[in-house]
Protein backbone atom coordinates (compact mmCIF):
# COMPACT_ATOMS: atom_id res chain seq x y z
CA UNK A 1 0.00 0.00 0.00
CA UNK A 2 1.21 3.33 -0.90
CA UNK A 3 0.43 6.57 1.90
CA UNK A 4 -1.62 9.61 0.27
CA UNK A 5 1.59 10.81 -0.70
CA UNK A 6 2.86 14.48 -0.58
CA UNK A 7 6.26 15.14 -2.00
CA UNK A 8 8.35 17.77 -0.18
CA UNK A 9 10.62 20.51 -1.10
CA UNK A 10 8.91 20.85 -4.52
CA UNK A 11 9.51 17.35 -6.22
CA UNK A 12 13.00 17.34 -4.67
CA UNK A 13 11.66 14.74 -2.09
CA UNK A 14 10.44 12.62 -4.93
CA UNK A 15 13.69 12.89 -6.61
CA UNK A 16 15.90 11.85 -3.57
CA UNK A 17 13.51 8.60 -3.36
CA UNK A 18 11.13 10.31 -0.08
CA UNK A 19 7.48 9.96 -0.07
CA UNK A 20 6.28 12.21 3.14
CA UNK A 21 2.50 11.68 4.53
CA UNK A 22 2.14 15.60 5.07
CA UNK A 23 3.69 18.92 6.18
CA UNK A 24 2.96 18.47 9.90
CA UNK A 25 5.50 15.63 9.63
CA UNK A 26 8.32 18.21 8.47
CA UNK A 27 7.89 20.70 12.27
CA UNK A 28 9.58 17.54 14.41
CA UNK A 29 12.71 17.31 11.79
CA UNK A 30 13.84 20.52 13.75
CA UNK A 31 14.32 19.03 17.14
CA UNK A 32 15.09 15.66 16.09
CA UNK A 33 18.51 14.53 18.37
CA UNK A 34 18.72 10.80 18.16
CA UNK A 35 17.67 8.53 15.67
CA UNK A 36 17.17 4.75 16.25
CA UNK A 37 17.76 2.01 13.43
CA UNK A 38 16.75 -1.04 13.30
CA UNK A 39 19.15 -3.53 12.00
CA UNK A 40 17.81 -6.52 10.02
CA UNK A 41 16.76 -4.98 6.49
CA UNK A 42 17.51 -1.66 7.75
CA UNK A 43 20.97 -1.32 8.65
CA UNK A 44 21.73 -4.48 6.83
CA UNK A 45 20.43 -6.07 3.43
CA UNK A 46 17.73 -8.45 5.36
CA UNK A 47 19.27 -10.65 2.25
CA UNK A 48 19.70 -13.57 4.62
CA UNK A 49 21.50 -16.90 3.26
CA UNK A 50 21.97 -20.15 5.05
CA UNK A 51 25.93 -20.23 5.69
CA UNK A 52 26.82 -23.18 7.72
CA UNK A 53 25.28 -26.51 9.64
CA UNK A 54 27.29 -27.51 12.74
CA UNK A 55 25.19 -30.92 13.74
CA UNK A 56 26.09 -31.99 17.54
CA UNK A 57 28.19 -35.28 18.20
CA UNK A 58 26.02 -37.94 16.33
CA UNK A 59 23.72 -35.84 14.39
CA UNK A 60 23.53 -35.76 10.71
CA UNK A 61 23.72 -32.59 9.35
CA UNK A 62 21.43 -32.99 6.16
CA UNK A 63 18.79 -34.81 8.11
CA UNK A 64 18.86 -31.94 10.83
CA UNK A 65 18.63 -28.75 8.01
CA UNK A 66 15.40 -30.98 6.07
CA UNK A 67 13.79 -31.13 9.04
CA UNK A 68 14.35 -27.70 10.66
CA UNK A 69 13.77 -25.85 6.79
CA UNK A 70 10.72 -28.24 6.57
CA UNK A 71 9.47 -26.00 9.91
CA UNK A 72 11.09 -22.69 8.67
CA UNK A 73 9.32 -23.28 5.56
CA UNK A 74 6.09 -22.32 7.07
CA UNK A 75 7.47 -18.92 8.04
CA UNK A 76 7.88 -15.25 6.22
CA UNK A 77 11.08 -14.25 8.74
CA UNK A 78 13.67 -13.64 6.33
CA UNK A 79 16.10 -16.02 8.76
CA UNK A 80 13.32 -18.94 8.15
CA UNK A 81 13.07 -18.27 4.07
CA UNK A 82 17.01 -18.37 4.52
CA UNK A 83 16.83 -22.01 6.48
CA UNK A 84 14.37 -23.00 4.09
CA UNK A 85 16.14 -22.56 1.01
CA UNK A 86 19.26 -23.78 2.21
CA UNK A 87 17.78 -27.09 3.32
CA UNK A 88 15.69 -27.53 -0.10
CA UNK A 89 19.34 -27.25 -1.90
CA UNK A 90 21.34 -29.48 0.34
CA UNK A 91 18.20 -32.10 1.20
CA UNK A 92 15.72 -31.52 -1.52
CA UNK A 93 12.03 -31.26 -1.54
CA UNK A 94 10.75 -30.63 2.48
CA UNK A 95 7.98 -32.99 4.60
CA UNK A 96 5.27 -31.38 5.55
CA UNK A 97 4.93 -29.76 9.03
CA UNK A 98 1.87 -30.11 11.33
CA UNK A 99 1.04 -27.75 14.31
CA UNK A 100 2.76 -25.25 13.29
CA UNK A 101 3.85 -22.12 15.64
CA UNK A 102 5.38 -18.59 14.96
CA UNK A 103 6.97 -17.47 18.15
CA UNK A 104 7.33 -14.03 17.55
CA UNK A 105 10.77 -12.82 18.33
CA UNK A 106 12.08 -16.45 19.25
CA UNK A 107 11.80 -18.68 16.49
CA UNK A 108 9.20 -21.29 15.22
CA UNK A 109 8.01 -24.94 16.55
CA UNK A 110 5.74 -28.03 14.83
CA UNK A 111 6.09 -31.30 13.94
CA UNK A 112 7.87 -33.19 11.26
CA UNK A 113 8.30 -36.56 10.72
CA UNK A 114 6.42 -37.43 14.28
CA UNK A 115 8.96 -34.67 16.09
CA UNK A 116 8.04 -31.88 17.96
CA UNK A 117 10.44 -29.22 16.94
CA UNK A 118 12.02 -25.87 18.27
CA UNK A 119 13.87 -24.24 15.88
CA UNK A 120 15.53 -20.38 16.64
CA UNK A 121 17.09 -18.89 19.51
CA UNK A 122 18.81 -20.43 22.41
CA UNK A 123 16.26 -18.44 24.49
CA UNK A 124 13.46 -20.82 22.58
CA UNK A 125 14.91 -23.84 23.45
CA UNK A 126 16.15 -22.39 27.11
CA UNK A 127 12.16 -22.04 27.88
CA UNK A 128 11.62 -26.25 27.24
CA UNK A 129 14.74 -26.83 29.49
CA UNK A 130 16.82 -27.45 26.35
CA UNK A 131 20.51 -26.27 26.53
CA UNK A 132 23.17 -26.42 23.99
CA UNK A 133 26.15 -29.11 24.30
CA UNK A 134 29.67 -27.27 24.17
CA UNK A 135 29.98 -27.60 20.78
CA UNK A 136 27.27 -25.99 19.83
CA UNK A 137 27.64 -23.13 22.24
CA UNK A 138 31.01 -22.70 20.55
CA UNK A 139 29.75 -22.52 17.18
CA UNK A 140 26.75 -20.07 18.62
CA UNK A 141 29.23 -17.69 19.89
CA UNK A 142 31.62 -17.78 17.13
CA UNK A 143 28.63 -17.19 14.84
CA UNK A 144 27.87 -14.17 16.89
CA UNK A 145 31.19 -12.90 16.68
CA UNK A 146 31.21 -12.53 13.15
CA UNK A 147 27.65 -10.62 13.44
CA UNK A 148 25.66 -13.53 12.42
CA UNK A 149 22.74 -15.28 13.52
CA UNK A 150 22.86 -18.76 15.17
CA UNK A 151 19.63 -20.40 14.74
CA UNK A 152 19.48 -23.92 17.05
CA UNK A 153 17.18 -26.73 16.30
CA UNK A 154 16.16 -29.18 18.67
CA UNK A 155 13.69 -31.78 18.92
CA UNK A 156 12.71 -34.49 21.65
CA UNK A 157 14.46 -32.55 24.37
CA UNK A 158 17.98 -31.95 22.45
CA UNK A 159 19.68 -29.49 20.81
CA UNK A 160 20.64 -31.46 17.41
CA UNK A 161 22.66 -28.21 15.18
CA UNK A 162 23.08 -25.08 15.18
CA UNK A 163 22.16 -23.39 11.87
CA UNK A 164 24.41 -20.13 10.89
CA UNK A 165 22.80 -17.63 9.13
CA UNK A 166 24.24 -14.76 7.77
CA UNK A 167 23.49 -11.01 6.58
CA UNK A 168 25.49 -8.44 4.74
CA UNK A 169 25.44 -5.17 5.69
CA UNK A 170 24.18 -2.42 2.99
CA UNK A 171 26.85 -0.63 1.56
CA UNK A 172 25.64 2.62 1.99
CA UNK A 173 24.91 2.00 5.27
CA UNK A 174 28.20 3.68 6.78
CA UNK A 175 28.06 6.71 4.79
CA UNK A 176 24.32 7.11 6.16
CA UNK A 177 25.55 6.78 9.71
CA UNK A 178 28.42 9.39 9.33
CA UNK A 179 26.02 11.99 7.34
CA UNK A 180 23.33 11.45 10.21
CA UNK A 181 25.73 12.42 12.69
CA UNK A 182 27.15 15.36 10.56
CA UNK A 183 23.17 16.89 10.72
CA UNK A 184 24.01 16.41 14.70
CA UNK A 185 22.16 13.26 15.58
CA UNK A 186 23.15 10.06 17.74
CA UNK A 187 22.37 6.71 16.21
CA UNK A 188 21.52 3.76 18.21
CA UNK A 189 20.90 0.50 16.64
CA UNK A 190 17.71 -1.60 18.03
CA UNK A 191 17.06 -5.38 17.07
CA UNK A 192 15.74 -8.52 18.45
CA UNK A 193 19.12 -10.00 17.05
CA UNK A 194 21.77 -10.86 20.00
CA UNK A 195 24.11 -8.70 21.39
CA UNK A 196 26.99 -10.08 20.15
CA UNK A 197 25.94 -9.73 16.73
CA UNK A 198 24.53 -6.25 16.99
CA UNK A 199 27.86 -5.02 18.11
CA UNK A 200 29.80 -6.50 15.32
CA UNK A 201 27.33 -4.72 12.71
CA UNK A 202 27.46 -1.88 14.74
CA UNK A 203 31.05 -1.51 14.76
CA UNK A 204 30.72 -1.89 10.75
CA UNK A 205 28.75 0.90 10.06
CA UNK A 206 30.46 3.30 12.74
CA UNK A 207 27.20 2.99 15.53
CA UNK A 208 28.78 3.22 19.09
CA UNK A 209 24.80 2.42 21.38
CA UNK A 210 23.11 -0.86 21.06
CA UNK A 211 20.23 -2.02 22.37
CA UNK A 212 19.46 -5.59 21.66
CA UNK A 213 17.66 -8.42 22.24
CA UNK A 214 14.51 -6.49 22.22
CA UNK A 215 11.71 -8.72 21.95
CA UNK A 216 8.77 -7.33 18.81
CA UNK A 217 6.69 -5.86 21.43
CA UNK A 218 8.83 -3.76 23.20
CA UNK A 219 10.46 -2.23 20.30
CA UNK A 220 7.97 0.68 21.19
CA UNK A 221 8.79 0.47 25.21
CA UNK A 222 12.59 1.54 24.11
CA UNK A 223 11.28 4.54 21.79
CA UNK A 224 9.07 5.80 24.95
CA UNK A 225 12.23 5.38 27.24
CA UNK A 226 14.43 7.84 25.42
CA UNK A 227 11.78 10.00 24.60
CA UNK A 228 11.40 10.05 28.87
CA UNK A 229 14.85 10.74 28.97
CA UNK A 230 14.10 14.26 27.16
CA UNK A 231 14.97 13.10 23.87
CA UNK A 232 13.75 13.48 20.37
CA UNK A 233 13.35 10.53 18.44
CA UNK A 234 13.77 9.50 14.71
CA UNK A 235 12.67 5.18 14.11
CA UNK A 236 14.09 4.04 11.13
CA UNK A 237 12.87 0.41 10.33
CA UNK A 238 10.97 -1.94 7.94
CA UNK A 239 9.33 -4.51 9.80
CA UNK A 240 5.91 -5.88 11.35
CA UNK A 241 7.53 -5.52 14.36
CA UNK A 242 8.79 -1.93 13.35
CA UNK A 243 5.18 -0.74 13.04
CA UNK A 244 4.77 0.65 17.09
CA UNK A 245 8.10 2.06 17.52
CA UNK A 246 7.80 4.18 14.04
CA UNK A 247 3.97 5.45 15.22
CA UNK A 248 5.73 6.21 18.92
CA UNK A 249 8.55 7.89 17.60
CA UNK A 250 8.80 11.57 17.20
CA UNK A 251 9.42 10.64 13.14
CA UNK A 252 8.91 7.79 11.59
CA UNK A 253 10.79 6.65 8.81
CA UNK A 254 9.73 3.47 6.84
CA UNK A 255 11.89 1.65 4.09
CA UNK A 256 10.11 1.74 0.92
CA UNK A 257 11.72 -1.76 0.63
CA UNK A 258 9.91 -3.21 4.01
CA UNK A 259 6.37 -4.52 4.62
CA UNK A 260 3.39 -2.32 3.95
CA UNK A 261 2.64 -2.40 7.82
CA UNK A 262 5.86 -0.60 8.14
CA UNK A 263 5.40 2.26 5.27
CA UNK A 264 1.86 2.51 6.53
CA UNK A 265 2.89 3.42 10.12
CA UNK A 266 5.94 5.61 8.87
CA UNK A 267 5.40 9.81 8.75
CA UNK A 268 8.32 9.31 5.67
CA UNK A 269 9.22 6.66 3.03
CA UNK A 270 12.87 5.75 2.01
CA UNK A 271 11.55 4.28 -1.48
CA UNK A 272 14.73 2.75 -2.23
CA UNK A 273 15.47 1.28 0.38
CA UNK A 274 19.13 3.39 0.59
CA UNK A 275 19.43 4.32 4.30
CA UNK A 276 21.30 7.62 3.18
CA UNK A 277 17.86 8.73 2.37
CA UNK A 278 16.89 9.12 6.23
CA UNK A 279 19.80 11.94 6.31
CA UNK A 280 18.47 13.37 3.07
CA UNK A 281 15.10 13.25 4.46
CA UNK A 282 15.81 15.51 7.45
CA UNK A 283 18.38 17.64 5.90
CA UNK A 284 15.52 18.86 2.95
CA UNK A 285 13.00 19.37 5.62
CA UNK A 286 14.95 21.60 7.63
CA UNK A 287 15.88 22.93 4.81
CA UNK A 288 12.29 23.15 3.41
CA UNK A 289 11.35 24.72 6.94
CA UNK A 290 13.82 27.57 6.49
CA UNK A 291 13.01 28.76 3.69
CA UNK A 292 9.29 28.81 4.57
CA UNK A 293 10.02 30.49 7.43
P1 LIG B 1 15.04 -7.89 14.13
O1 LIG B 1 14.66 -7.02 15.30
O2 LIG B 1 16.53 -7.90 13.95
O3 LIG B 1 14.33 -7.46 12.85
P2 LIG B 1 13.25 -10.19 15.02
O4 LIG B 1 12.67 -9.45 16.18
O5 LIG B 1 12.32 -10.52 13.91
O6 LIG B 1 14.62 -9.46 14.46
O7 LIG B 1 13.86 -11.57 15.57
C1 LIG B 1 14.74 -11.57 16.67
C2 LIG B 1 15.52 -12.85 16.72
O8 LIG B 1 14.64 -13.99 16.94
C3 LIG B 1 16.27 -13.18 15.45
O9 LIG B 1 17.51 -12.56 15.37
C4 LIG B 1 16.40 -14.71 15.57
O10 LIG B 1 17.48 -15.03 16.41
C5 LIG B 1 15.11 -15.12 16.24
N1 LIG B 1 14.08 -15.54 15.25
C6 LIG B 1 12.95 -14.87 14.92
N2 LIG B 1 12.22 -15.56 14.02
C7 LIG B 1 12.92 -16.68 13.74
C8 LIG B 1 12.70 -17.81 12.87
N3 LIG B 1 11.62 -17.94 12.09
N4 LIG B 1 13.64 -18.80 12.87
C9 LIG B 1 14.73 -18.71 13.65
N5 LIG B 1 15.00 -17.68 14.49
C10 LIG B 1 14.12 -16.68 14.54
MG1 LIG C 1 13.87 -5.36 10.50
Amino acid sequence: ATPTALLVGTGRGAQLGILIKGPEVLESTRRIDTVVLDKTGTVTSGQMSLARVVAAEGEDATEVLRLAGAVEDASEHPIAKAIAAGARAQAGALPEVADFANLEGLGVQGVVDGRAMLVGRAALLAEWSVELPAELADAKAAAESEGATAVAVAWDGRARAVLVVSDTVKPTSAEAVAQLRGLGLTPILLTGDNEAAARAVAAKVGIDEVIAEVLPADKVDVVSRLQGEGRVVAMVGDGVNDAAALVRADLGLAMGTGTDVAIEAGDLTLVRGDLRAAADAIRLSRRTLGTIK
